[in-house]
């Protein structure tokens, strides 16, 4: 797709970019079946082409109206139609150019920047969402049906991060919101990671990982974060951690960017390539073998129904591997369908765009639980609290129960 960029882009290193972006789409279509708001609405700016199409509007200086926006806000990021495409287009880095043009050229009304900073506010800092969370925690009874499901019941204790004293060593990042909401996630890799000889330890100064100011169109926000969680992890390493490990998906798909989010950052970029390049998801580290000769006998395990994230499969592109663990860990898979598409978690989606995202989770949950599965397994946060809202059944970060098998064959 040829396009000439104009006005402000014209001639600059962001209107290159757009331009060589925007060549690699050859209009075919092939990611629009792979689109779940495509999926559900048959509009084809709802699609990834259409979206493209809109982008190449902006890029070139067309019109640009509450519409554009619209159509791009409805966007999951999900990157489904990355993994569709057969010419390659990067949708992903296009959806953010596409966001930075359109917020520019028809800016948002003043409610709605109110909201949206509010929401990076309260959910990027994990003190604050703690104290919001207890509050609703303790009137969760009072609360509407819709309120009340959103809330997940506070925990009956605390569970303790298990730091282990192996010579190996990796960082385990907190996250902003998973600490109040699920405090278990990380003690149970903890549990894992001790069980196959890696000590974790936590790094001072983390702070959230930007990807909710990110998407949300607070690019300087993200910046700050991702400076801090650079020198923060670089820290680390030079201490002797191994590798950046995140049980939230979308956390580790995050600090894996970084490399190209401070590319241009003369004091950063290094730095950011040697944080990125040691980050990996929990499910990279963790070897099967380790859970075959402790955990449970095969199939001894509950039937678990896997939801990949699309920040796991589409984002980092790890596909199969926590399949591969549960199964070492004795439980047995139950067929799914669709598992490609987005549960319509996406973020602060769920909270933006409630109608679309309802929907798209109806979808999943259907499509996870035909077979009869005694728990959900997933492997982020958002899913997890999206999902677990509306499920019949469980729903658990992976690691959970993996953890469990461990504990049981200890006993
Ligand atoms: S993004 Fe890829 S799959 Fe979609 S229309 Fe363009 S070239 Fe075809
Ligand atoms: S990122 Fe997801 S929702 Fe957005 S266009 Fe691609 S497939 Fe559709």
């Amino acid at each position: 797709m040829h396009a000439r960029p104009a006005g402000k882009l014209e001639g600059t290193a962001r209107g290159d970019e757009a331009q060589a972006l925007l060549r690699n789409c050859v209009h075919c279509g092939f990611c629009l079946p792979a689109c779940p708001t495509y999926r559900v609405t048959g509009n084809e700016l709802d699609s990834p082409r259409g979206r493209i199409y809109l982008i190449k509007q902006l890029v070139e200086g067309g019109p640009a109206s509450e519409t554009t926006r619209h159509h791009l806000d409805r966007c999951l990021t999900c990157r489904a139609c990355e993994r569709a495409c057969p010419s390659g287009v990067e949708y992903g880095r296009l959806i953010d150019l596409g966001r930075e043009l359109v917020d520019e050229r028809v800016p948002r009304s003043l409610p709605e920047r109110t909201l949206r900073k509010g929401l990076v506010d309260l959910l990027s800092r994990p003190r604050v969402f703690g104290v919001v969370l207890r509050a609703g925690q303790t009137v969760r009874g009072l609360l509407p049906a819709g309120m009340r499901a959103r809330i997940p019941t506070r925990p009956s204790h605390r569970p303790v991060l298990l730091a282990g004293g192996h010579p190996r060593r990796v960082v385990l990042l907190e996250g902003c919101v998973q600490p109040g909401l699920a405090p278990g996630i990380n003690s149970a890799a903890a549990r894992v990671l001790d069980h196959v000889g890696i000590a974790v330890e936590r790094v001072r100064g983390e702070q959230c990982c930007g990807a909710l100011a990110h998407h949300l169109g607070a690019s300087d926000r993200a910046l700050e974060q991702a400076r801090a969680n650079v020198d923060a992890c670089c820290a680390a390493l030079d201490a002797g951690a191994e590798t950046i490990v995140s049980t939230a998906s979308a956390c580790g798909l995050m600090v894996k960017d970084y490399v190209r989010l401070l590319a241009g950052d003369g004091v950063y970029a290094a730095r950011a390539e040697r944080v990125s390049a040691a980050t990996r998801d929990l499910a990279e580290i963790v070897e099967p073998d380790d859970l075959r000769h402790a955990g449970r006998e095969a199939g001894s395990g509950p039937r678990v129904a896997w939801q990949s994230p699309c920040t796991l499969q589409h984002g980092q592109r790890v596909a199969g591997r926590v399949e591969e663990l549960l199964e070492a860990a004795g439980c047995t898979l139950t067929p799914t369908s669709e598992a490609t598409l987005c549960c319509g978690s996406a973020g602060t989606y769920s909270i933006l765009q409630p109608a679309l995202s309802g929907e798209l989770r109806k979808r999943k949950i259907a499509a996870l639980t035909g077979s009869g599965p005694e728990v959900i397994a997933t492997a982020n946060i958002g899913c997890l609290e999206h999902l677990r809202a509306e499920s019949p059944v469980p729903v658990r970060h992976w690691i959970e129960i993996v953890a469990d098998s461990i504990g049981r064959s200890r006993t």
